[in-house]
């Protein structure tokens, strides 16, 4: 019983006279490591727009359109479990350690659009 009470007032005090355990985030930056997941990036320039993202999403937080030639991830719905980095053929995905702003409503969807394929660049004016 003698232990116990001296361990606790020794938590007690170290609490007491010890800054505090958390961090005042987004007050002061989160901490981070290499392998952090912080959010899923994506160089669209590799992009094909083939979907498999989205199909292996568990959470359904990626929208892929070929025609649009558009890739949209909510935030919100993400839970960064990497699946979708794995299945991507091109490696156009990744995860980066760094986190988004924190903000107090959603939906958060960050949309990228894919450059204009050769073909439509080079048609001449009036072209379909
Ligand atoms: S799996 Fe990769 S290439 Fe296919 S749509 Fe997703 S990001 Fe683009
Ligand atoms: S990391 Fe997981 S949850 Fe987030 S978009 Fe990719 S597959 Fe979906």
């Amino acid at each position: 019983m003698g232990k116990i009470t001296f361990t606790m007032a020794k938590r007690i005090l170290k609490n007491l006279v010890g800054g505090p355990a958390t961090l005042r985030y987004p007050f002061e930056p989160a901490k981070r490591y290499d392998a952090s997941r912080g959010h899923i990036e994506i160089n669209i320039d590799d992009c094909i727009f083939c979907g498999l993202c989205s199909k292996n999403c568990p959470a359904d937080a990626i929208e892929v359109s070929k025609p649009d030639r558009t890739w949209e991830i909510d935030r919100f719905r993400c839970i960064i479990c990497n699946s979708c980095v794995e299945a991507c053929p091109k490696d156009c995905l990744s995860t980066s350690n760094v986190y988004k702003e924190p903000v107090l409503s959603g939906p958060v969807k960050d949309k990228v659009i894919g450059p204009e394929v050769e073909a439509e660049k080079e048609a001449p004016a009036g072209a379909e």
